[in-house]
C-alpha cells in the first residue's frame, strides 16, 4: 500500500467524478500542486498508483493534505487552475516547466518617449502594447522600429533639448551619441528635431504597434530601393532582412490583435448536472460569469450584466496586465483547440436581441 494511504482513503470516500480543480498541500500548508480534471475522483486516485520515482509519486509522498473544488465545466476549471498557478507558483507546477514569459512594448511617458521591450507591466503612466510571445525577437524588432523612425534609445536620464527650446537655452549642444550623425535618431539630445516632429514619430510607432500603420515598413522599402539604385547591394540586403523581420512582427501584431478582438462574445457553457453558465468575454478576458438564465427575471439580470460589461469604455489595445496576457492566451487556445465551442457563443447585441425580455 502507498505510504500516503490516509489521503487515498479520503479521496476514495469523499471525491466525486465531476469537473473540478484540486490542490495538494505540504506539511507546512504550502501549496505544492494545482491540477484540474473533468473527473476529479478518477484523476486524484491515479496519483496513488504512480510508480516510485514518478513526479506524481513524489507529490503524494510529500503531501499532507488534498483539497478540491467542483467547478461546473472544463473551461472554468482551466481558467481557475491557471489563476491559482499564477498566484501561488506551486513548486510541482513550476519546477519542471520554464515559466512562460510574455513581453510587452512600453512607450514611456517622457518629453521624448522611448520604446522599450519589457516583461512586466507596471502602473507608471506609460502605455504598454502586447503581449508578445517571442521575447528575444521582440528585442531586435523594437530596436529596428526605433532606428527606422528615428526614436531615441538612450537612458531616460539623457537631457533633452528640442530645437524649439534651444533659443531658450541659447546654446548649441553636441550630440551625445553616434546615432545622431548616422541619422538613425532624430537626436532630441542636441536640438536636431522639434518636439512636434518627434511626437509625430512616436505616434507612428504607436499606430504600428496597434497594427494600424505600416510606415516603418514603407520607410525600409524606400531605403532598400534607393540602395539598389545606387548599386549598394550590401545595404540593400541589410534592408531586405530588416523588412522581413518587421513584416513578420507586423503579421504577429495583426494576427494577435485579430484573435483578441475576435474573442468578444457571450459564451454559454453546459455544466455538470445542468449547472450551465454564461461567460461574458471581452477581448479574450472573462469579465463576468453568471448562471445561465432560465426565467424572465434571470434573463433581465443577465441583460443588465451584458449592458454593464460591454457598455464600459474600451481601453483599447494598451493597458494590459501580465495576468490578462495569460488569460487571453488561454482563452484563445481553448477556442483554437475546440472550434466547435464557437457555436455556443453569441455577440452581445445578438444575445440581447434574442433573449432580453420584451
Ligand atoms: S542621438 Fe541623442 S537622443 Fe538619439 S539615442 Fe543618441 S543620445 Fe539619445
Amino acid at each position: 500500500m502507498h505510504s500516503n494511504s490516509a489521503l487515498r482513503e479520503q479521496v476514495r470516500s469523499q471525491a466525486e467524478d465531476r469537473p473540478g480543480v484540486y490542490r495538494f498541500f505540504g506539511p507546512g500548508e504550502e501549496l505544492l500542486y494545482v491540477g484540474k480534471s473533468v473527473r476529479v475522483r478518477t484523476r486524484l486516485l491515479s496519483y496513488f498508483r504512480a510508480p516510485r520515482g514518478d513526479k506524481a509519486w513524489e507529490l503524494v509522498n510529500e503531501a499532507s493534505r488534498v483539497a478540491w473544488d467542483y467547478i461546473p465545466n472544463e473551461f472554468a476549471a482551466l481558467v481557475r487552475e491557471m489563476k491559482l498557478i499564477q498566484r501561488w507558483q506551486p513548486r510541482f507546477n513550476v519546477q519542471h516547466k520554464r515559466r512562460r514569459i510574455y513581453a510587452f512594448v512600453k512607450v514611456t511617458r517622457e518629453p521624448a518617449p522611448r520604446l522599450l521591450p519589457v516583461t512586466r507591466v507596471v502602473d507608471d503612466g506609460a502605455t504598454y502594447y502586447g503581449p508578445f510571445p517571442r521575447v528575444v525577437a521582440l528585442l531586435r524588432t523594437v530596436r529596428e522600429v526605433c532606428h527606422v523612425l528615428g526614436l531615441r534609445d538612450c537612458p531616460g536620464t539623457t537631457p533633452i533639448f528640442f530645437d524649439d527650446q534651444l533659443e531658450i537655452f541659447n546654446a548649441k549642444r553636441p550630440p551625445r551619441c553616434l546615432r545622431a550623425d548616422l541619422r538613425s535618431c532624430l537626436a532630441p539630445c542636441c536640438g536636431r528635431t522639434s518636439s512636434a516632429e518627434y511626437r509625430k514619430a512616436v505616434e507612428t510607432a504607436r499606430r504600428f504597434l496597434e497594427g494600424r500603420a505600416e510606415a516603418p515598413l514603407h520607410e525600409v522599402e524606400e531605403r532598400m530601393r534607393e540602395a539598389a539604385e545606387r548599386m549598394d547591394f550590401e545595404y540593400a540586403a541589410l534592408m531586405r532582412d530588416r523588412h522581413e523581420r518587421l513584416r513578420a512582427f507586423r503579421d504577429d501584431l495583426v494576427a494577435f490583435r485579430g484573435r483578441v478582438e475576435d474573442l468578444t462574445f457571450v459564451y454559454r457553457v453546459p455544466g455538470f448536472r445542468g449547472d450551465d453558465r454564461l461567460y461574458l468575454l471581452r477581448r479574450g478576458r472573462i469579465q463576468r460569469d453568471l448562471p445561465y438564465p432560465k426565467g424572465r427575471k434571470a434573463r433581465e439580470r443577465a441583460a443588465q450584466a451584458i449592458d454593464d460589461v460591454y457598455g464600459e469604455r474600451d481601453l483599447g489595445p494598451g493597458g494590459l496586465e501580465p495576468e490578462d496576457a495569460a488569460e487571453i492566451l488561454l482563452v484563445a487556445r481553448w477556442f483554437r483547440l475546440h472550434p466547435e465551442e464557437r457555436r455556443r457563443t453569441l455577440s452581445p447585441e445578438r444575445w440581447l436581441e434574442e433573449k432580453r425580455p420584451a
